[in-house]
């Protein structure tokens, strides 16, 4: 049996005529770059996120280093957030001059803990900016709490936790700044790279907009300098298909990580791997990581070996990588990131897995450890 971590063949072939016909009109109208198709992309995904706007721009990364510089972030100011995330949330801080403080996070939902979060503020603290790592969104009520004691921004970096919600709130839609990635891989994910902002404060959608222009209002006259951070059409007229389908693939998603559950349950499995934690509200499973108690990378080939697709997001936590060495960070700084860098893997959980593969990607987790 052949399961790959993700398959996107399989979601395409349910909606190709869709997603031809929405490409064949943007080649028709031959508006490429930002336009209607956006615009409508911008309201449903406002809606979706239930926030009051949202600026469609270039990808996830470019939808943080705008959110960052939307929120006036730069040299010498300090942003708190995750060791353990994917590299863009702490480079778009670090290509602005700022620079990023690190917190743990806690070891069941992999997102910042909040008892360490208050001992990271200074006097040059400018921002929170919590990731909601695999679909889960971050412990928010403490985040929220500190940065409106202390005046503080709060940009979510919520590229896989599209229609998560904390508390019966939308990721995204909770801070000053959420930021959606459209990476093909995500759960809606684009034809290339894309990406949205949500906001629900006027002045910066209206900033978001004049910044994803190279800062231009109106037009050739600059105020401030942006970049191009604009949105395509083409990727616009695609998410907006898939966009419909979102809700039904995010239970596809849910319901595997419940089979999941009783499959490791069932195979005696529930003790010795720790599965994901749902503790916070809903979990739209960008991926289903386990953490196994040793030998991780050998487990990760021998289910190569088998057929089955995993992946380790991510092996080595930001404050240990060499281009940051700067920050001296060093190993033992942040326990649970270095913890669950070591020690996690991710299974495939896309919508379309069947409950047959599941049975064999649990049946051969088991098998490896039965040896
Ligand atoms: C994917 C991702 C991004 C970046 O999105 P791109 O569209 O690939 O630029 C940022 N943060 C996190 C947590 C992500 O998973």
């Amino acid at each position: 049996m052949y399961v790959p971590l993700l398959d996107l063949k399989a979601q395409y072939r349910t909606i190709k005529e869709e997603i031809i016909r929405a490409t064949l009109e943007v080649y028709e109208e031959q508006r490429f770059i930002l336009g209607p198709k956006v615009e409508a992309l911008e309201a449903a995904m406002a809606t979706y996120c239930q926030s009051e706007w949202a600026v469609g721009v270039s990808s996830g990364t470019d939808a943080l280093l705008i959110a960052l510089m939307a929120a006036g972030i730069g040299p010498g100011d300090e942003v708190i957030t995750t060791p353990y995330t994917f590299f863009a949330t702490v480079g778009s801080i670090v290509r602005l001059g700022a620079v990023p403080v690190f917190s743990d996070i806690d070891p069941n939902t992999y997102n910042l803990a909040p008892e360490t979060l208050e001992d990271r503020v200074t006097s040059k603290t400018k921002a929170i900016l919590p990731v909601h790592l695999y679909g889960q969104c971050c412990d928010m009520a403490p985040v929220l709490e500190l940065a409106g004691a202390r005046g503080l921004f709060v940009i979510e970096d919520a590229a896989q936790a599209i229609g998560a919600e904390y508390r019966g709130k939308r990721a995204g839609s909770m801070g000053d700044f959420g930021c959606f990635s459209f990476f093909p891989s995500k759960n809606l994910g684009g034809c290339g790279d894309g990406g949205v902002v949500t906001t629900n404060r006027k002045a910066f959608n209206e900033q978001l907009r004049i910044l994803r222009v190279h800062g231009s209002h109106p037009k050739y006259y600059h105020e401030v300098v942006g970049g191009n951070f604009r949105l395509d059409a083409l990727q616009a007229a695609v998410v907006l298909v898939k966009l419909r389908f979102l809700e039904h693939w995010t239970q596809a998603r849910q319901n595997n990580a419940r089979m999941y559950r009783m499959l490791f349950e069932a195979a005696g499995l529930d003790g010795l791997v720790t599965l994901p934690a749902e503790t916070l509200g809903r979990h739209v499973y960008n991926q289903f990581v386990i953490k196994v108690p040793d030998r991780r990378d050998a487990l990760k080939a021998y289910l190569q070996e088998q057929g089955i697709g995993t992946e380790i997001y991510y092996p080595v936590p930001m404050h240990l990588q060499p281009c940051f060495k700067d920050l001296n960070g060093k190993k033992g700084d942040f326990p649970e990131a270095e913890d669950a860098a070591s020690r996690t893997l991710a299974l495939p959980v896309y919508p379309e897995l069947t409950d047959d593969q599941q049975a064999y990607v649990v049946e051969k987790i088991r098998a490896f450890y039965s040896t």
